[in-house]
């Protein structure tokens, strides 16, 4: 099987904040956005949309949506004006051929549009937000193993220039967040921030699917799985042939991992 042309992402997003940050994190997103192929198209899974079904904007121009509360004026004065495809939505469609899936059509202004899990890292990535951008969102009526077999079927677009791009977090448990900015990893979120990557890296898709929240450590990573499911779906997309790159492994506030990695055929 040919390496496809494009790569799969999944990116840790973290506090919304990190959409105005400039430091290591925001330039290594920076790097990715110059260093990958130029893809024709995005289609995000941020863990930010949840609805029951699937669903995929195909507006022409999605709006900024600030979906969070008691940030600094700045934040909420961030847009994102990348352009919408009803093409890349109408593929998208196409490939995951489920009846869930559905798009928003005629009043889709009112519907979604890019949400921050989705413009906190193209922001960075691709600043000029000159390509395409579809969301496709998490489908909470469904489990672990629904989502990375969604992945699988977006696997062929890579093939047709489209980068897929997960949002979400490995370890995400705001109840146990220490705001201090130097704070330690708890051991629990390093503990499974660690188990992750050896899984992913041994390509044992059945383990993080099915036993991830086996473990004291994975029931506190994964509180609830809105931010867990990009990942799978990230994971899905990802070929026999790719390597895996770590491109950020950090533990934010003690309970947020900010691990990413990008799937490519390029080795
Ligand atoms: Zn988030």
């Amino acid at each position: 099987m040919p390496n496809p042309e494009m790569p799969v992402a999944f990116i840790g997003h973290g506090s919304p904040m990190n959409a105005l940050a400039k430091n290591d994190y925001t330039r290594a997103l920076g790097a990715l956005g110059r260093e990958l192929p130029r893809p024709r198209g995005i289609v995000c899974i941020s863990a930010h949309w949840m609805t029951e079904g699937l669903w995929v904007t195909r507006m022409a121009q999605p709006r900024t949506i600030h979906d969070f509360g008691g940030f600094p004026r700045a934040l909420f004065e961030v847009e994102y004006p990348a352009p919408g495809s009803r093409e890349i939505a109408e593929l998208v469609q196409t490939v995951v051929s489920i009846p869930q899936i559905d798009g928003n059509d005629a009043g889709d202004s009112d519907e979604w549009g890019l949400d921050h899990g989705a413009w906190s890292v193209l922001k960075h990535m691709y600043p000029e937000a000159d390509i395409p951008v579809v969301q496709l969102s998490i489908a909470m009526d469904e489990g672990a193993r629904f989502h990375f077999e969604l992945g699988a079927k977006l696997r062929p677009l890579r093939e047709q220039g489209i980068l897929i791009l997960g949002s979400g977090n490995i370890v995400h448990n705001l109840r146990r967040i220490d705001w201090n900015e130097r704070a330690a990893p708890a051991s629990w979120a390093a503990e499974f921030d660690a188990w992750v990557k050896e899984r992913l890296d041994a390509r044992d898709f059945d383990s993080l699917i099915d036993h991830a929240t086996e473990t004291e450590a994975g029931r506190l990573s994964i509180p609830t799985p809105d931010h867990w499911y990009p990942f799978l779906v990230a994971a899905g997309a990802i070929c026999p042939s790719d390597q895996v790159d770590w491109v950020w492994d950090s533990i934010d506030h003690g309970s947020i991992a900010m691990r990413s990695f990008v799937a490519s055929g390029r080795g």
